[in-house]
């Protein structure tokens, strides 16, 4: 069984070029059956990852939250992942939520057409600088995992990224006390929605890089990480995955 996610998250980054050389060092990285090393990158690039991908899984930034093909002008479903072979998507990047206003109805749609087409969601979730001053942190984040107890199926491994967003591409890395609560918190709370029948995955992801992922793997509950910018650097990705082996 897989012990261990690394997954990278290119965001709205890359060209044909510097996409394959990168998958290619990638698939070169000796990893272990315990750990799946994955990049999210941009729709239109899916295809030609997938085929120059080795070892490494290829999913979406997002999927569409309408199921059946239809007039969805540049919409793309989970259908269509599933059909070009897409492993996985993320849903509900704090990104998505900020620019495209999606709130929770909208991520649920997005699971459950995820799940229903066969593409591993990865749901992530993770509350704003002005929320954890408020102390609301640990609340933002149970309410952005609710609707999981109306999504999961039994024995479905669910993977949650908590993503808090002032650490994302800050350079401010949450602090290992702060991802080992949230995590701890997660990992009770999903538990209690979905019950242990499910295969829970946690990942943190918010700044990570070469210097301070090994302590952060080493954290209870810490089951891989979503990597951003360091996922665009082959050595800094690499030096990642290998600290989760
Ligand atoms: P950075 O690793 O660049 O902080 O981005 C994290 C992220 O948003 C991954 O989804």
């Amino acid at each position: 069984t897989i012990q261990k996610w690394v997954l990278g998250n290119w965001k709205m980054n890359g060209r044909l070029a510097t996409n394959e050389a990168l998958l290619s060092q990638l698939g070169q990285i000796d990893t272990d059956e315990k750990v799946a090393v994955g990049v999210a990158v941009p729709s239109v690039y899916l295809l030609p990852s997938l085929q120059a991908a080795q070892n490494v899984l290829v999913g979406a930034e997002d999927v569409s939250r309408f199921a059946a093909d239809g007039a969805y002008t540049g919409e793309v479903s989970a259908a269509i992942l599933a059909d070009i072979g897409a492993q996985f998507t993320l849903i509900g990047h704090s990104e998505r939520r900020q620019y495209f206003a999606e709130d929770e109805a909208v991520l649920a749609q997005k699971y459950a057409n995820a799940v229903a087409a066969g593409v591993l969601p990865v749901l992530c979730v993770g509350e704003t600088l002005e929320q954890r001053e408020a102390n609301q942190a640990q609340a933002v984040v149970a309410e952005q995992l609710s609707w999981l107890k109306d999504a999961v199926l039994l024995n479905q491994t669910v993977l949650v990224a908590y993503e808090p967003v002032w650490a994302i591409g800050t350079g401010v890395v949450a602090s290992i006390e702060q991802i080992a609560q949230m995590h701890a918190f997660i990992q009770e709370h999903v538990l209690s929605l979905v019950g242990n029948a499910a295969n829970i995955r946690l990942l943190y992801g918010g700044s990570v890089n070469a210097d301070n992922c090994a302590a952060i793997f080493a954290v209870a509950h810490v089951d891989g990480a979503l990597v951003g910018g360091a996922s665009l650097k082959a050595d800094s990705f690499a030096n990642i995955i290998t600290a989760a082996i």
